[in-house]
């Protein structure tokens, strides 16, 4: 479904710039410490090859952690939809906080309109801003199902993920493959038991 903004007063759309607050990046900070971590893992940091990796990497991990804000416009539901709205397999990367190692899957991101709705390209957006930044599964699922709880007060919120964490696959018990499954859910989705099976049905094994 589109979020089409309708005629009448209430059909004015709320904007809402949405970002993070978040530390700021000193990049040259972090080409230092970068350099001095190849120098501590017992790499030479004078050999030509590895002459701009440090800013290179600093750069990579500037990227990741710095999420993107968008305009998070919601929208009266003038149509009085009720029915479930479901994002399914929505890309999603983030960077594991214990080793800094990305873990990767797709998100399934749901809600049961209350008084508003929003564009469903948001519901990946919404996505992404939690998933750049230092993070554990289950907090980037929560934070997900919050916002949206919040800002749209649905009557109801589902957010599962299923992701791979490279720290698991590439190292440690190396299980390549596994995947990690986590999921919150809020309001009716929660309580009541048919729209929880339907949702659980909807986004599938
Ligand atoms: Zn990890």
């Amino acid at each position: 479904m589109t979020a089409a903004p309708l005629a009448g007063p209430s059909a004015v759309p709320t904007p809402l710039r949405v970002g993070r607050a978040g530390g700021t990046v000193d990049l040259p900070a972090a080409e230092r410490a970068v350099a001095d971590l190849l120098r501590a893992l017992g790499k030479d940091t004078g050999c030509p090859h590895l002459a701009d990796t440090p800013r290179r990497v600093a750069a990579a991990y500037a990227e990741l952690l710095t999420p993107r804000g968008f305009d998070a416009t919601t929208f009266p539901n003038e149509s009085g939809y009720d029915e479930l709205v479901l994002a399914r397999d929505i890309p999603l990367t983030s960077l594991c906080e214990h080793h800094l190692l990305p873990f990767r899957g797709v998100a399934h991101v749901a809600y049961l309109p209350g008084e508003r709705i929003v564009g469903l390209s948001k519901l990946a957006r919404v996505t992404e801003m939690f998933a750049r930044d230092l993070q554990v599964q289950e907090r980037l699922t929560m934070e997900i199902a919050d916002w949206l709880e919040v800002e749209l007060a649905p009557r109801g919120v589902g957010v599962v993920i299923e992701a791979e964490h490279l720290c698991m696959s590439i190292r440690g018990v190396q299980a390549p493959g596994s995947r990690t499954r986590t999921s919150a859910v809020r309001g009716v989705l929660r309580d009541r038991r048919s729209a929880r099976r339907e949702f659980f049905d909807a986004v599938g094994p």
